[in-house]
């Protein structure tokens, strides 16, 4: 491609009729905006807050409903409107801060590796359903690593502990955190990418912007603070769902992955989390013939009681930091 091609160049001896309709889409696209680069940091990042709000907004509605509280995971807990607009606001600036910068960024150094944006046609399922499990497992590896480190004394007080503020997570709490934890964790989701792109040259922005509203799928549904009966751990066992990450936010500890249980369980992050359901399952057992009200009553107790653990530990935490400052 010389530097004066125009996209329009760019596109000579594609046939326009042979193509699917999303397709002839793209390609309108690129040729409305005029400048790849433009079109590709733009869509990106549009992608990324339309998927991103638009997921966010049947949470809010699903708060609002009362009828919905017998599925959400911290009954007691419900987000105020305030909080809710708080989190939003903070959401918001590290997105135009932190990810729209990496975003615009990650194109050209993707591009570098081989990647593909503008070109038709656009990867099959065959092609991009592959991918998108490496990423999944790639991903969710980088971050139970990583989000372990980041309960380390000094990284968990100047990093982590702004995404701790909720111990009953909300939908838009999914990406409330400190811009450097947005920047560290945000590596596992585009490393992925990068290396599989470094290795096989073969990478479609289409494959990415899948994996991104998958991800973001991911992350809000895990921050959502309900598990229904349809909930997709239900179906995948391996799943680990809003259900396993609420108690990472209730118990302070435990459950360190996004996507799947298989590191926690294998490594043994999972034995509080896993107490607690028993003895949640053995006290709901021993009370069968007791009515609805007195098994929420006793499932609120035990819950209080994770949770004053909880913020016990993160106090110690806190506490182990004071006294390596003192020595
Ligand atoms: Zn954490
Ligand atoms: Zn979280």
């Amino acid at each position: 491609m010389s530097h004066n091609a125009t996209i329009a160049d760019m596109y000579s001896g594609v046939d326009f009729t042979s193509l699917s309709w999303i397709e002839q889409q793209w390609m309108s696209w690129y040729l409305y905006i005029g400048n790849p680069i433009l079109a590709t940091g733009l869509a990106s990042f549009l992608l990324h807050e339309l998927v991103y709000f638009g997921r966010c907004v049947p949470w809010i509605i699903i708060d609002a409903i009362p009828y919905f509280r017998r599925w959400k995971l911290q009954a007691a807990k419900i987000p105020s409107a305030q909080e809710q607009w708080s989190c939003t606001k903070q959401v918001l600036f590290s997105h135009f801060m932190v990810e729209l910068p990496v975003i615009w960024l990650f194109h050209p150094m993707a591009e570098v590796f081989g990647m593909r944006t503008y070109q038709v046609p656009l990867p099959g399922f065959r092609e991009w359903a592959p991918q998108v499990a490496f990423f999944f497992f790639f991903e969710d590896m980088f971050h139970y690593f990583a989000h372990q480190a980041l309960h380390y004394g000094p990284l968990y007080k100047h990093i982590h502990k702004m995404h701790h503020k909720y111990s009953a997570p909300f939908g838009l709490a999914a990406e409330y955190a400190h811009p450097a934890e947005v920047a560290i964790l945000g590596t596992g989701t585009i490393a992925g990418p990068i290396i599989y792109c470094a290795f096989t040259s073969n990478l479609h922005i289409y494959s990415m912007y899948i994996w991104i509203t998958l991800r973001l799928f991911q992350a809000i549904d895990a921050h959502s603070g309900y598990d229904f009966p349809w909930s997709l751990q239900h179906w995948l066992p391996f799943w680990s769902g809003a259900e396993h990450h609420d108690f990472h936010h209730m118990a302070f500890t435990n459950n360190f992955s996004t996507s799947f249980r298989w590191w926690d369980r294998m490594l043994g992050t999972d034995d509080k989390y896993r107490e607690y359901r028993a003895r949640v399952r053995a006290a709901k057992a021993a009370i069968k013939n007791a009515t609805k009200e007195e098994r929420d009553q006793m499932e609120q107790k035990l819950m209080a009681e994770v949770e004053a653990e909880g913020v016990r530990a993160e106090a110690e935490v806190l506490r182990g930091m004071e006294k390596t400052k003192v020595q």
